[in-house]
């Protein structure tokens, strides 16, 4: 069986602005990133593990322009596709919006991902997003909005805008981490929902790989995810372990509900989590952890 590999590469942690809600960045004057030259290698070496999608995430890629481009560019040449995440700052007009668009989609980007959110637009202003929106369909740029919600009643008027100007958009959950941890949380109840999670593995600018890109690199206590360095392994080793992991594959495809009530947790409390808080609680306690290795053949067998 062909394995899928895709990954979020973090060229940089550095970000033009400071949203309220950012689980990329912790309360830290530290930005770290890659050299150039390493990084077009690492792709180099991607390519050569079947890695065939890479999203260009973590800070604010853009803020490193041609870099992203070369990179891109590496990206396309090897047949992989690419993605960047951008919070649109150099969409303030039109012509600026163009001008970005069209060098990426001419170094061979794939896709452009827009982040949007009443948190990103306090300092970006919405019409950026319209304008490279825009610019996208111009220069035939595959692209979709990222509209990263609470839920609150609050976020209507942001929706409303998104459908107001035809937009492109997907909500995506607020994940309460990083800088969003200490947030109020309003009560949810799901329908006991699997809670399957895809797992898209991240490279830091340190060169850490870990098998979330998510909530689960601040899984602290436990190092969970923490796959390795490549300053110690190659890239083909971190993702075999990644490919491996029993625990692992099993949030991908039995799900964090079931595996939570295998642990013991109550029914009623688990429609209470969401994903990645009932992930926290399975595989960032030591406790819980240990118990979960220590019983992985009879959870192979707790299954319809
Ligand atoms: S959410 Fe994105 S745009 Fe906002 S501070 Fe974090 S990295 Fe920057
Ligand atoms: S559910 Fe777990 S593995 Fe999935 S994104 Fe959340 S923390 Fe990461």
């Amino acid at each position: 069986m062909t394995t899928v590999r895709n990954i979020a590469f973090g060229y940089s942690t550095t970000c033009n602005i400071k949203c309220g809600h950012c689980v990329a960045a912790e309360d830290t004057t530290h930005h770290a990133k890659m050299d150039i030259q390493h990084a077009e290698a690492i792709i180099e070496e991607m390519a050569g593990c079947n890695v065939t999608g890479i999203s260009f995430s973590a800070g604010e890629p853009l803020i490193f322009f041609s870099d992203i481009c070369k990179l891109v560019r590496r990206c396309h040449e090897n047949g992989i596709y690419s993605r960047v995440v951008t919070n649109c700052f150099r969409a303030k007009t039109p012509e600026h919006s163009d001008n970005t668009v069209s060098e990426l989609k001419q170094n061979g980007l794939s896709q452009l991902r827009i982040s949007y959110s009443r948190w990103h637009q306090a300092h970006v202003h919405r019409n950026n997003i319209v304008n490279a929106a825009a610019s996208c369909q111009k220069y035939g740029l595959d692209y979709f909005i990222s509209f990263i919600t609470d839920f609150s009643k609050e976020d209507d008027a942001f929706e409303q805008f998104l459908r107001d100007n035809n937009l492109k958009f997907f909500p995506e959950p607020l994940i309460y981490s990083g800088r969003a941890e200490t947030f109020t949380r309003p009560d949810i109840f799901t329908d006991y929902q699997p809670n399957t999670c895809a797992m898209n593995p991240y490279l830091s600018p340190e060169l850490d790989m870990f098998a979330c890109c998510d909530a689960g690199m601040h899984f602290t206590k436990t190092g969970f995810f923490h796959l390795g360095n490549l300053k110690d392994h190659s890239i083909d080793a971190l993702f075999e372990k990644k490919e491996k992991n029993t625990l692992y594959n099993f949030i991908r495809t039995m799900g964090l509900t079931t595996i939570a009530s295998f642990l013991g947790f109550k029914a009623r409390d688990i429609v209470k989590f969401r994903k990645c808080e009932l992930c926290e609680k399975l595989f960032n306690s030591p406790e819980n952890l240990a118990a979960l290795k220590q019983s992985e053949s009879e959870l192979a067998y707790w299954k319809r």
